[in-house]
């Protein structure tokens, strides 16, 4: 193990899934920095952040990574996939095609992922609520047609975004322990 503060029991690769715009860099950064950005910042390339959570005494590490803006064109490809044990599906409530693109992105899951990983489907922006285009309702009947979990959160007012990703590295735990 490496020096002070990089010891863990565990470490999970997780993938952020969904069309560009949802916030999926957002929720990462409210899970590992508590920030937000208000400006999209695209950076090219793969991107990860890692943080470390506690689940049974053990320390849990999750690298999380990024799609840095490559799923504007569909580029994702089997790297960002290999070895993830879970996934955070992620579209935007004030968005309908960001809901519509969702089965496609599944049959890609079900195409690149690992036998067995681990799905969270996430219903972001919650705090918009007088943009709000897809029901709670049509997010966790899509859910359920798929056996995933389901939460709405906010990366703007950290709503569930703790919630999303320690539930995520809890499932992934279970299923490895
Ligand atoms: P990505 O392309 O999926 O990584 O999305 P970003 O994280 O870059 O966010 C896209 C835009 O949506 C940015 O302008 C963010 O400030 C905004 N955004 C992200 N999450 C939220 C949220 O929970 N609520 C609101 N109101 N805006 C958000
Ligand atoms: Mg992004």
């Amino acid at each position: 193990l490496g020096g002070a503060g990089d010891d863990y029991d565990y470490l999970f690769k997780v993938v952020m899934i969904g069309d560009s715009g949802v916030g999926k860099s957002n929720l990462i950064h409210r899970f590992t920095k508590n920030e937000f950005r208000v400006e999209t910042q695209t950076t090219m390339g793969v991107e990860f952040a890692k943080k470390s959570i506690k689940i049974d005494d053990k320390i849990v590490k999750a690298q999380i990574w990024d799609t840095a803006g490559q799923e504007r064109f569909r580029a994702i490809t089997s790297a960002y996939y290999r070895g993830a044990l879970g996934a955070l599906l992620v579209y935007d409530i004030s968005k309908q095609s960001t809901y519509d693109s969702l089965t496609r992105w599944l049959a890609e899951i079900r195409d690149y992922g690992e036998r067995g990983i681990v799905v969270i489907l996430i219903g972001n922006k919650c705090d918009l609520l007088h943009l709000r285009a897809i029901s709670t309702e049509d997010g966790q009947i899509l859910a359920d047609t798929h056996g995933l979990k389901f939460l709405e959160t906010s990366a703007l007012d950290a709503t569930n975004v703790e919630d999303a990703f320690n539930e995520l590295l809890k499932e992934i735990y279970k299923s490895v322990v």
